[in-house]
């Protein structure tokens, strides 16, 4: 087996075998950009490594060593060679990047002797211990597994004793002493030498590598992303170039646009005189890339021509890496940037405009999930104003991943992780820099804050990713990990104690700031929305009650009402009490009465809904729930009696005692009115149709006031459809009967009124009965409507009022059940029973208009799953519509 391919072998679309640097490494080398020549060792190698117990497979070690005499000769160096010494990396790089994940070795080759070959051949003796010390540090700690506090303590010590804050400033002398520190501590801690031998090195690299890709933070990565466990990692081996070698050399990382904002710019950071980490580590102050154009303006020019040239080329915007080596610039990696959502959507939309991509493309690379952050809170600007006037604002750093958050401050991931989970806080994490083991921590917090780093730094790539606010670099704040605290702006802040932070504009504050949700006008957006909207076949509905939300949900794009619940129209405070005299009533009469008072209520709920949707359907589900719900617990008002009574016997014959009297009298009603209407089981009891069949003059005046209203509204101008919809029909006979009772008044509403309004009744999908028999419900329904809450309940016989906290939690935990099905559908059980109700549906009524208005209704998968079994629209929160909007369409492409 081929295990090995040098750079000009390969190209940009093997990255399963190649993983993506080395894909891409090689696509860059095929179009003719400064790539240093290299190798990459197969992603195949490394599955036959682990599958062989950490063995190199038969064939690879020689292959790997042919490469390497290849390298050599176009080099003209030999990797050990004294006089003339190649010095390689060996970096990993899986199918998707999972940045820092994994382990990277530089300055491969060196040696006593190889060093000192090289100071006599570049007179340099600072660079070459300053590449030898890494290379010694990085074997200590990726291929033995050593800490990196020994290392990082000696380095310290020389800092201090030279009174300077960077390594870069150390002088030759000191960064040898450094490197023979290092190898002591190498023999100490770990009991063995460091190799002599290149080769070896080498060797052992590649294994090291392999052997990352099962490293708990690359597995932990992997589990949040989403990422397979057997793709295996390629191996990278590339000729060395030094960024580290004065000032006319060094290092940086940019993205072709502005991965926070989207806008048309190179940015990122750079450093001069050092090598590729230190500017991902944060470990060092970085400079922005701008500092490039005026050091040497023909090298900047020179990138930006480059990253025109691979943005062309690889139809996206790219993140890349560099380094200029005494005046000449070597590409050392591109990729497809990680970017925010509003950053995701804009270059879309602009890449469009730019004809380098169609809308279809433009539409599919944005995420639905994208959307939602949107909808992130912000913090308002009254709160904002507060803070400063309060002296809250305490620094501005980098704002790199946009949202506002305010949490509790932990200092370390397995604090933020536990105070998360296991004390349900919202937690900032605090950190002076993150590193890749730290994810577990970012991501059980709200948002993220460092004093070091840049804006390519490991806290701000994972962030965004992650979707977490972020602010970083706050280089006023300092981090003291040791006491468990922060001190800023001449305050110390306790871990524990509350911080807020805004990732839009970088400002850090103390103590909690109120989150609002923004209107979601951003241009692209609303772009991107339209393309969607021409893609998708699936309608967007709202489910909303009241006018505003319905002015909302319009605004937001939705194109009808699919959902209104009338039953919040009855708990209104002024409302409730005759609403409980009605269900109260002894005679018909005063039921009428009672009714008649309410009806025009009702009629200027509808009167508003259907303003504000003018044009558009609005689906009015008529009362659902059992009665008892609108009249007091039951429990309370047993005590409430017990106590009236007592007080009443020691009362007795006293002038208060008839006014108690009277309460008793209307409470112990009221007692045995709940509870004669007491179910074992109120969710399989009488609500629904079953109520209105049973109480006829209560849903009659719902219509009624619907069609008082529509022909209000049509005299006014205003176009209404209303979507008559009776709920929890099990069998065609009670949708008949009531059916012909409702249909009955709406036309004697239009006839006083003499106005004809065009109407639907139909009704909801949400008993298993009423799919399995949807041919004959669809003899009397003009629409259907599934309502997946109640079908998943009645599906699975599972209470959804119980479930979150009762054994639904255990099954999810032992995973006898994959998922919630109360939060994502169940396709293969709901699902086949909405699939039938499509079908029969349809053979009765071939136009038969049939959505969604469960809490489903809103989800991408679920979406997607609607769009296949061909329903007409899905119905969800008014938030949530420009999600399904783009969810539809790309179900539709
Ligand atoms: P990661 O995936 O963590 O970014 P990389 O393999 O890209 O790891 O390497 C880490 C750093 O070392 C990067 O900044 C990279 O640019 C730099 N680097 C890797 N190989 C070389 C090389 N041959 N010459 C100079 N710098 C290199
Ligand atoms: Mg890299
Ligand atoms: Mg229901």
């Amino acid at each position: 087996e081929k295990w090995v391919y040098l750079f000009d072998e390969g190209r940009g679309d093997m990255k399963d075998l190649l993983g993506g640097k080395g894909a891409n490494l090689a696509e860059m080398t095929r179009i003719g950009l400064p790539v240093p020549p290299g190798f990459i060792v197969t992603t195949r190698a490394c599955n036959a490594f682990q599958a062989e117990g950490n063995q190199f497979p038969e064939g690879l070690w020689e292959q790997e060593l042919a490469a390497l005499r290849t390298l050599e000769k176009r080099m003209g160096r030999t990797l050990g060679d004294p006089g003339n010494a190649l010095l390689v990396s060996c970096r990993s790089g899986a199918k998707f990047s999972m940045p820092g994940m994994m382990d990277t070795l530089l300055n491969i080759g060196l040696n006593d002797e190889v060093a000192e070959g090289l100071v006599a051949e570049t007179g340099d003796a600072r660079f070459v211990y300053d590449a030898y010390r890494r290379l010694v540090q990085m074997f200590g700690t990726v291929v033995l597994g050593l800490p990196h506090e020994p290392f990082e303590h000696v380095l310290e010590e020389y800092r201090r004793q030279r009174g300077i804050q960077n390594d870069a400033a150390l002088p030759a002398e000191d960064l040898k002493a450094i490197t023979q520190a290092f190898q002591r501590i190498v023999r100490e801690k770990s009991g063995r030498d460091f190799p002599k031998e290149p080769l070896e090195q080498l060797r052992l690299a590649t294994e090291a590598v392999f052997r990352s890709w099962n490293g708990k933070r690359a597995v932990d990565y992997r589990n949040a992303a989403g990422i397979a466990h057997d793709l295996g990692t390629a191996v990278n081996i590339v000729t060395m170039v030094f960024g580290n070698r004065g000032e006319d050399s060094g290092t940086g990382v940019v993205t072709t646009r502005n991965v926070s904002t989207g806008e048309r710019e190179m940015e990122g950071d750079y450093l001069a005189n050092a090598q590729g980490e230190d500017v991902v580590s944060g470990t060092r102050p970085t400079l922005r890339i701008a500092a490039l154009k005026e050091q040497h303006p023909k090298l900047h020019a020179q990138l930006e021509r480059i990253c025109q040239k691979l943005e062309r080329h690889f139809r996206d915007v790219q993140d890349v890496e560099f380094t200029i080596e005494r005046g000449k610039l070597w590409m050392l990696q591109t990729r497809d940037a990680k970017r925010t959502a509003q950053a995701a959507v804009r270059i879309a939309v602009e890449l469009v405009r730019e004809r380098r991509i169609t809308r279809k493309e433009a539409v599919l690379r944005v995420k639905p999930e994208q959307v939602d952050f949107f909808l992130h809170p912000r913090f308002s600007s009254a709160e904002v104003k507060a803070a400063r006037e309060r002296g809250d604002l305490l620094a501005t750093g980098l704002n790199v991943s946009p949202g506002a958050a305010s949490g509790v401050v932990a200092l370390d991931a397995d604090t933020a992780e536990r105070w998360s989970k296991e004390e349900k806080k919202a937690v900032i994490m605090v950190r002076p820099e993150t590193k890749p083991d730290d994810v577990h921590g970012m991501l059980a917090a709200r948002g993220i804050l460092t004093s070091r780093g840049g804006r390519t730094s490991h806290a701000a790539l994972v962030a965004r990713q992650f979707g977490k606010p972020a602010v970083v670099g706050v280089s006023e704040m300092e981090v003291d990990c040791e006491k468990r605290q922060l001190t800023v702006a001449g305050r110390v802040l306790r871990e524990g104690d509350t911080v807020s932070i805004d990732g839009t504009t970088g400002e850090v504050f103390a103590g909690r700031l109120e989150t609002v949700i923004p209107d979601l006008s951003d241009p692209h957006l609303l772009e991107l929305l339209k393309w969607a909207d021409e893609f998708r076949e699936l309608g967007v509905y709202a489910n909303a009650d009241y006018p505003r939300d319905a002015k909302l949900a319009r605004e937001l794009g939705a194109e009808g009402i699919g959902l209104c619940r009338t039953e919040h129209m009855f708990f209104e405070t002024e409302r409730l009490p005759r609403v409980q005299q009605m269900i109260l009533a002894r005679t018909d009469e005063e039921r009428a009465e009672t009714l008649a008072w309410l009806l025009p209520f009702q009629r200027e709920d509808f009167l508003g809904l259907f303003r504000a949707m003018d044009g558009l359907p609005v689906t009015i589900r008529l009362i659902d729930p059992p009665l008892h719900e609108f009249l007091p617990n039951h429990d309370e008002l047993l005590h409430d009696v017990t106590e009236l009574e007592t007080r009443l016997e020691l009362l007795k014959d006293k002038p208060e005692a008839a006014g108690l009297e009277a309460r008793l009298v209307q409470k112990r009603r009221l007692l045995e009115a709940v509870e004669s209407m007491r179910e074992t089981n109120p969710m399989l009891g009488l609500r629904g149709v079953r109520l209105g069949i049973h109480l006829p003059a209560l849903v009659r005046m719902q219509v009624r006031a619907i069609f008082e209203a529509a022909c209000q509204c049509t005299r006014e101008g205003v176009r209404v459809f209303p979507k008559v919809m009776i709920p929890l029909i099990a069998h065609s006979n009670e949708l008949r009967v009531e059916k012909e009772l409702l249909e009955a008044e709406a036309r004697d509403v239009m006839k006083e009124q003499g106005l004809e309004v065009a109407y639907q009744f139909g009704t909801m999908i949400e008993i298993p009965r009423a799919a399995l028999t949807a041919d004959q419900i669809a003899q009397e329904a003009e629409f259907f409507s599934f309502g997946t809450n109640d079908l998943t309940q009645t599906t699975y016989g599972i209470s959804r009022d119980d479930a979150e906290t009762g054994f639904l939690s255990e099954y999810l935990q032992k995973r006898i059940l994959p998922e919630n099905p109360f939060a994502t559908l169940d396709q293969r059980g709901v699902g086949a029973l909405m699939e039938m109700g499509v079908k029969l549906g349809r053979k009765t009524r071939p136009k038969l208009d049939v959505g969604i208005c469960g809490e489903h209704g809103g989800d991408p998968k679920t979406i997607a799953f609607c769009h296949r079994i061909g329903l007409d629209y899905v119905s969800c929160s008014p938030y949530r519509v420009p999600i399904a909007r783009l969810a539809a369409a790309h179900a539709a492409l």
